[in-house]
């Protein structure tokens, strides 16, 4: 079990890497890294995160070891030897602590994402690295053999030098060090000796890691600037340093889309940057949850306290990024107290006003950055419309839609919809679907394409929770052109005389007999220009798209009957309603009537039988060829 000698003290302990850890190492150090510099990042990071956790626990613990010691990251670098060594007064660990986080995985589910990443023939990028708690192991990149001397901060703590090449095993010995922290060596790899020229190091950090909150010295030069920028006034700020604070912060390639800075002082004091990123991840719109363990950093008085700080924002705001320092915590504060803080409450509800306004003002002077906002975020902010009663009439005036009067892609706010709708009109309108061009190809549109009033075309999935509760918008009711209840009594333009009375009854009544239980009612149409009949759902029923949603949540939910409204100046209503003059007991008559039926379903893909449906095509067919 043991090899090396520790002077003739006790030996050093050889320890094996869990199976899925050697995996793991292979994966990294021979396929999946694109850039090697890389490791310097990760290895500041770690550093950088051992000394934040020293300085908070110094706040509560008096008994601290090394109390005195600057916070601060070592770099010394030897161009002749080739080694490369990182040190920092940070938390340090113990043996325990060894084992746990520098001989094992830490996140499970990290190993198989790595392979399929391997299989897909991706590489691993920056962004990803430190996000699966592998950011340690990089440096089997540059090197072969890494050498870790670390003491815990606690007080009776004792150092332990860790060894490995990253083949399989490591070893652990106690070693005397005077000092809390940890100290990283190696020597580098013939092809990666540029990591131990000055130059190239000064790059590398101030790239990666120019705004760690801690000074990093190399040699005895401090390389980075440590600037809280969030404490700068807005005419302070450059643009370029900004953005890249964001990236820093946010673990982002991209450029953010636009940042906030905010000061506020009064009944709390506090500062603020925050930042729109250009795109949402996609985890974030597919998992709600995704936003549950976001926010931005909060720190008290320039000191971090928390990383993802999720009281500072309501959750449908949690996708920015930034800063909150404020002066009104106490520096000790634990996580609990921080979430019950009336302050935390007070700053939530500025930030929220702030941000709100924010979105209102891009909105309006640069719509087509907030367009892009909106198309990242809109289905984001959506949720605030049923969460945040509060601010409720500002997200409704952020809403934007698609509408039989907007290009593809464009957008109308419900202000504009309202201020060129008619005097006459009293709703809004709206028809939800899958997609623009299924939507436009709906018999229901016709009516209204006809008389040129625009309806609103939804064809974001969360429209159909969100609209319905909206109820109305500046006192006008929206509604769904799929309802029966519509006011259609503007003349549309005829094009045929429609059907008389006493030639429409037996039609309607011989439709209601053939359809049966599975339709509530047959009625005349005033909707229709083109097509012969629609579906429509009666004044309690569900949108359909809504009906969709509930039924893939709760499957025996049983669908809600429609009433069929037929065109009565349509060729084949005209031409049915002579077929049961001459001869009602036609069997073709009843076998059109559940083809239109079944036709007017198939549209909104609520058929289920295809096979009876295109048997009944075929009998038509034959008899309209047998016919010629
Ligand atoms: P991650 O940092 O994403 O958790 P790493 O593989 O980089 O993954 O590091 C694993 C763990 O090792 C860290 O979470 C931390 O607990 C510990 N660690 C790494 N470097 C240091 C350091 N310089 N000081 C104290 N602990 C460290």
């Amino acid at each position: 079990m043991s090899n090396n000698s520790n002077n003739g003290k006790v030996p050093a302990q050889e320890f094996e890497y869990k199976a899925e850890m050697k995996q793991l190492l292979d994966l990294i150090v021979h396929s999946l890294y694109t850039h090697p510099e890389i490791y310097l990042r990760e290895l500041i990071s770690n550093a950088s995160d051992a000394l934040s956790k020293v300085r908070f626990n110094a706040l509560t613990d008096q008994d601290i070891l090394g109390k005195e010691a600057e916070l601060a990251i070592r770099i010394s670098i030897d161009s002749k030897e080739m080694t490369f060594v990182i040190e920092d007064s940070g938390v340090g660990m113990t043996e325990e602590e060894l084992i746990a986080n520098l001989g094992t995985v830490a996140k499970s589910g990290t190993l198989s994402f790595m392979q399929s990443l391997k299989e897909q023939q991706k590489q691993l990028d920056g962004n990803l690295i430190g996000q699966f708690g592998v950011g340690f192991y990089s440096v089997f990149m540059v090197t072969e053999e890494v050498t870790v001397e670390t003491r815990s901060a606690r007080p009776d703590s004792q150092g332990y030098r860790w060894r490995s090449s990253g083949q399989g095993t490591y070893t652990i010995e106690k070693i005397d060090r005077a000092e809390r922290g940890t100290k990283i060596s190696f020597k580098l790899k013939e092809e990666h000796k540029e990591f131990a020229e000055e130059y190239r190091v000064e790059q590398v950090i101030k790239k990666y890691s120019n705004f760690v909150d801690f000074p990093i010295y190399l040699g005895e030069k401090q390389v980075n600037s440590i600037t809280a920028l969030w404490q700068r006034s807005k005419s302070e700020l450059k643009e370029e340093e900004v953005n890249e604070f964001y990236k820093f912060i946010a673990n982002d390639y991209h450029e953010p889309l636009d940042f906030l800075p905010i000061s506020v002082e009064g009944k709390v004091t506090f500062k603020a940057l925050l930042f729109l990123p250009k795109e949402a991840p996609p985890e974030m719109l597919y998992r709600q949850s995704e936003l549950e363990n976001r926010g931005p950093q909060l720190y008290v008085k320039k000191v971090l306290i928390q990383n993802e700080c999720r009281d500072l924002l309501p959750e449908y705001l949690r996708f920015i990024v930034g800063v909150v320092d404020t002066e009104d915590l106490s520096l000790n504060v634990s996580r609990e107290v921080v979430q019950s803080s009336p302050v935390m409450a007070k700053i939530r509800q500025i930030l929220t006003t702030k941000i709100l306004g924010w979105f209102e003002s891009l909105a309006k002077e640069q719509p087509e950055k907030f367009k892009t906002f909106y198309k990242a975020f809109g289905a984001i902010i959506k949720i605030g419309l049923n969460t945040d009663f509060t601010n409720r009439d500002k997200l409704v005036e952020l809403l934007r839609f698609e509408s039989t009067k907007t290009e593809e892609g464009g957008y109308v706010t419900l202000r504009e919809y309202t201020e060129r709708m008619g005097a006459d009109q009293k709703e809004i309108y709206y028809h939800s679907g899958n997609s623009r061009s299924q939507l436009l190809a709906h018999p229901n549109l016709e009516y209204f394409q006809d008389m040129g009033i625009e309806v609103l075309l939804l064809s974001d999935p969360v429209d159909v929770f969100v609209i319905p509760s909206l109820h109305e918008y500046d006192k006008k009711p929206l509604k769904s052109i799929e309802k029966a209840d519509i006011d259609f009594s503007k003349q549309k333009k005829e094009t045929a005389e429609p059907l008389a009375e006493n030639l429409l009854a037996p039609v309607l009544q011989l439709f209601r007999e053939t359809l049966g239980e599975g339709i509530e009612d047959v009625v005349e149409s005033h909707r229709l220009v083109n097509s012969p009949v629609t579906l429509v759902i009666g004044k309690d029923g569900l949108d359909s798209q809504m009906e969709k949603m509930m039924k893939m949540m709760q499957s025996s939910m049983p669908a809600a009957k429609r009433i069929l409204e037929v065109n009565t100046s349509h060729p084949i209503i005209r031409n049915l309603a002579g077929m049961i003059i001459a001869d009602i007991n036609n069997p073709l008559i009843r076998t059109a009537m559940k083809q239109l039926y079944e036709g007017a379903l198939f549209l909104e893909g609520g058929l289920e039988s295809t096979t009876a449906f295109l048997s009944r095509m075929n009998e038509l067919i034959e008899a309209a060829t047998l016919s010629r």
